[in-house]
């Protein structure tokens, strides 16, 4: 069968990886990927936002299934898109995807539905909000309703810090048409962990677990980043924990967004923090994670493209997930300056050395071809996942195998993974 992928990440990288191993597949496309992919896929140059340009393009090509790795082309509806064409595609529908694409939506669900998260209140007025900010307890979150590439979080640790907050969110829009609405929701503190769940619908079959890094600096200092490294899975995610999120989140979720018409199939990434109450949403996406998926992928056993045709087809319950008894983790190689100013362009040595390993990984997330060499071409270059036996091992081959790798300006976190020792 033949298969589209939409995205250009390290996370469509990994899906690609995955998807190839598909004995059901014999011909992968990738819109518009990147130069790491091209080595599964054939790359197209249609932007993941043309939604219509892709539909045209799974008709032209006869493409049996799409999977769409990308939060906004789910949020703007190009499942109810290749649906009405009748082509066959893998996410939720815009009536579902909303789950991601509105937080205010979202936290009225969990509120609806008793499903544990913090507390908060959704504002449409900048005055009203401020007025309520006054009677809070500090820090407090502040969150744009809207997609914000996940800079839409402020945490703010004064009345002060607040009402800048809320001025450049709603009246500045700082993150346009997202900041329309605003989210003042209770800080939690705990264990952040982030589990990724196939859903049909019906029934919803979660992943291994996996923590993500997303300040810039080591010890979570600078500036939030789409993600600087991986670990899977985490020693925070016990079996008890494991449990009550089944029993008291993912599964009412599921029913929840059913009892709304708003049946979810595609994949549940649950944000979770694990507070002294127990574990609580911290956000709910509608797709892969990145950089999660590129320690959950390669530690699957599944043929995932069985999966995903389970999930559309409403029989996941068939379905069992297995996952290898070892641990993963990813380091972000980055280019020195992101998530602000950094240069492109630069000559990246050493990706031979990764080449048809089931061990290490460089999964591209922002280079290109130039000529014959590949060159960097964003913030996050690559993501280098290794695994090992344990999180331990699995961490010293990763920062092993990013030596490996040369490029001008290159910068990396040094402290991935460093919560496992305190597990
Ligand atoms: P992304 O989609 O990129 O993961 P986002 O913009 O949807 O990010 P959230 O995941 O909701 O944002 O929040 C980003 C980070 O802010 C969280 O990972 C967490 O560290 C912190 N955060 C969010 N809500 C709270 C909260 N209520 N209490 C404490 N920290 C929080």
């Amino acid at each position: 069968m033949k298969v589209l992928i939409v995205g250009s990440g390290g996370r469509e990288h990994a899906l690609a990886y995955k998807i190839a191993q598909s004995s059901r597949v014999d011909k992968i496309y990738c819109a518009p990927g990147n130069a790491g992919i091209s080595e599964y896929a054939e790359c197209v140059d249609i932007k993941a936002t043309d939604l219509l340009g892709l539909a045209d393009f799974a008709a032209n090509k006869e493409v049996d299934l799409t999977v769409v790795g990308m939060d906004d082309p789910l949020v703007a509806g190009i499942v109810d898109i290749f649906e009405e064409r009748g082509l066959r595609i893998f996410g939720p529908r815009k009536n579902a995807a909303i789950i991601e694409g509105s937080k205010a939506f979202s936290k009225d669900l969990m509120r609806k539905y008793d499903i544990p998260t913090a507390f908060y209140e959704n504002f449409e007025d900048a005055d009203k909000a401020i007025k309520y900010l006054e009677q809070c307890k500090f820090p407090i979150v502040l969150k744009a309703d809207g997609l914000a590439l996940g800079k839409g979080v402020l945490i703010c640790n004064t009345l002060e810090e607040a009402k800048i907050g809320v001025k450049s969110i709603m009246l500045d829009k700082q993150f346009g048409s997202a900041g329309n609405r605003l989210v003042i929701e209770e800080f939690m503190t705990g264990r952040e962990v982030s589990v990724l769940a196939f859903c049909d619908g019906t029934t919803v079959l979660p992943m291994t677990s996996a923590q993500d890094h997303k300040r810039a600096k080591d010890n979570d200092q600078g500036l939030n980043t789409g993600g600087m490294g991986t670990f899977s899975p985490s020693p925070f995610y016990t079996e008890e924990v494991k449990s009550f999120c089944e029993e008291n989140i993912y599964k009412p979720t599921m029913d929840a967004m059913k009892s709304e018409g708003r049946d979810f199939v595609g994949i549940l990434f649950v944000g979770l923090m694990l507070t002294e109450e127990g574990p609580k949403v911290l956000e709910y996406n509608a797709r892969f994670g990145d950089p999660e998926t590129q320690v959950v992928l390669p530690r699957m056993k599944n043929d995932i493209v069985e999966v995903f045709e389970a999930c559309i087809d409403g029989t996941l319950d068939q379905i069992q997930l297995e996952f290898e008894d070892n641990a993963a983790v990813c380091v972000v190689l980055a280019s020195n300056g992101y998530p602000e100013h950094y240069d492109k362009g630069y000559h990246i040595h050493g990706l031979e050395r990764f080449k048809g390993s089931e061990d290490y990984f460089a999964f591209h997330a922002g280079t290109k071809y130039e000529g014959d060499t590949i060159v960097t071409n964003g913030g996050r270059v690559l993501g280098i996942t290794a695994k090992g036996k344990n999180l331990k091992e699995a961490r010293n081959n990763a920062y092993k195998a990013c030596e490996w790798v040369q490029f001008e300006n290159k910068y990396s976190r040094t402290d991935i993974g460093k919560a496992i020792d305190e597990a």
